[in-house]
């Protein structure tokens, strides 16, 4: 392959985000044009975002939205507001929509957005003159055909309709497909809530199978007790699971006989969605810490990223993780739990089925027919077991990691729809 210069940024996320994909560029023997096409967005804009602040006074913000590319279709990915949102964060973020969507199979590339700003110090007012001025000024280049942003870091499905009621508006039209995220109530979809959590169930229930193990009575690990973590929880239980472990920022919960899983989702819901004080017989409170290296067949860290890291990889007694937040293994972690033959599902797979159901909330605007949340459910379980199946074969295949493997298919299928289209446009 003809040599070429690596593009690196000063920005931890994208410089690592530039040599994951390098890196499987590389071993795929991708072609040197493609590789330059694709380590660079197709658009970033960047737009200044004046607001008339309740005293009277103007702040300006700054604000950008990144396309990486959109060799599968419009790009796809949240907007947030958070004081280090910049342009070398969007990017990054934006390409790792692009490996997530192609990964997910969805007709997507990767986008990515947000303002530089601390939420909390603005009123409601503030807020939404914020929100629809950034729409406003990036409204040429979002819509359902081109450009759908989520909700991120900060933002929910009230800013969702703030964009979408200004951008229509400057359209022309009203494009409820433009967005997605948005409340039950106005366009979203049943389902939506649960679907990460179901996406990462999947993947627990397809890593055993593959590994030979037995769904029922596996005893499993959750960190993370929160949108993600308790309904992969909740799913599991259901299915003859045996949960041995829960977490949150309150810290471990370990039972060796099974957590009640329902009633420990009944206590958080009425303690401010916190764990603290939740009791059974036989439970054990412990530290976060220690919650993650005891014995358990699977892992599931559903809460933070980094958490699995060079100190405590040795540790480790599971024999499978299943990434449910995103990034909670570090690169050191990943070599020592490979290296222990521990098999990870990694995060851009296991916890795709949140923007699986954002296709699903696409699909259904575009055609302005709702689903049952059974049959959004039925979907997604379909959807993330032949995703799940593609990597792991690949996987096999090759004699690479689940992680790698999922890198080079997702970044196939975007180089093939390259090599189809040509990139002119
Ligand atoms: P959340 O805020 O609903 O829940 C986070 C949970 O983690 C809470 O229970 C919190 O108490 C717990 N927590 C915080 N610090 C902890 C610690 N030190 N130890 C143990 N638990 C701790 O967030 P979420 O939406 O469930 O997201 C969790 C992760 O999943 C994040 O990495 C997020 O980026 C990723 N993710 C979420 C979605 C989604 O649809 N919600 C989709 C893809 C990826």
């Amino acid at each position: 392959m003809a040599k070429f210069q690596r593009r690196t940024s000063s920005n931890i996320l994208l410089k690592t985000a530039l040599e994951n994909f390098y890196d499987a560029a590389e071993e795929m023997k991708l072609d040197k044009g493609l590789i330059e096409v694709l380590c660079r967005p197709e658009r970033a804009v960047k737009v200044a975002v004046p607001v008339q602040m309740d005293n009277g006074t103007v702040k300006v913000f700054d604000g950008y939205r990144v396309q990486h590319s959109t060799a599968c279709g419009p790009s796809k990915g949240g907007i947030r507001f958070h004081p280090c949102v910049d342009l070398d964060e969007c990017e990054a973020l934006a390409m790792l929509m692009t490996w997530k969507c192609s990964l997910a199979g969805i007709p997507y590339g990767g986008g990515k957005g947000g303002i530089s700003v601390d939420p909390n110090t603005l009123s409601k007012n503030e807020r939404e003159r914020m929100t629809r001025t950034f729409a406003a000024r990036i409204s040429k280049v979002i819509g359902e055909w081109d450009d759908i942003p989520a909700p991120d870091v900060a933002t929910g499905g009230q800013e969702m309709v703030w964009i979408l009621d200004t951008v229509s508006k400057l359209h022309g039209r009203f494009e409820p497909a433009m967005l997605t995220g948005k409340p039950v109530s106005y366009w979203g979809s049943e389902g939506r809530t649960s679907a990460t959590g179901l996406g990462v169930y999947t993947c627990v229930k397809e890593v055993l199978e593959a590994g030979g193990d037995t769904f029922k009575d596996s005893k499993i690990i959750i960190q993370g007790f929160g949108n993600v973590g308790m309904n992969n929880a909740l799913f599991l239980h259901n299915s003859g699971a045996k949960i041995v472990g829960i977490s949150d920022i309150t810290g471990g919960y370990y039972c060796e006989n099974g957590i009640d899983v329902p009633a420990a989702v009944r206590y958080a819901q009425e303690n401010n969605k916190l764990l603290e004080g939740y009791d059974q017989l036989g439970l054990v409170k412990m530290s976060n810490e220690d919650i993650l290296t005891q014995e358990c067949l699977v892992l599931c860290p559903c809460a933070l990223e980094g958490v699995i890291n060079e100190n405590n990889a040795k540790l480790i007694k599971a024999k499978y993780i299943v990434e449910g937040a995103n990034g909670p293994t570090t690169p050191e972690a990943d070599k020592i739990l490979d290296k222990r033959g521990i098999h990870i599902v990694p995060d851009f797979l296991a916890n795709s089925g949140g923007v699986i159901g954002s296709y699903f909330e696409w699909a259904q605007n575009l055609a302005g027919y709702f689903w049952t949340e059974d049959e959004y459910n039925q979907r997604l379980i379909q959807i993330m077991e032949a995703n799940f199946k593609r990597v792991f074969k690949y996987a096999i295949a090759h004699n690479t990691t689940m992680r790698r493997a999922a890198f080079c298919v997702a970044i196939e299928r975007v180089a093939d729809n390259l090599k189809l289209r040509g990139f002119f446009l």
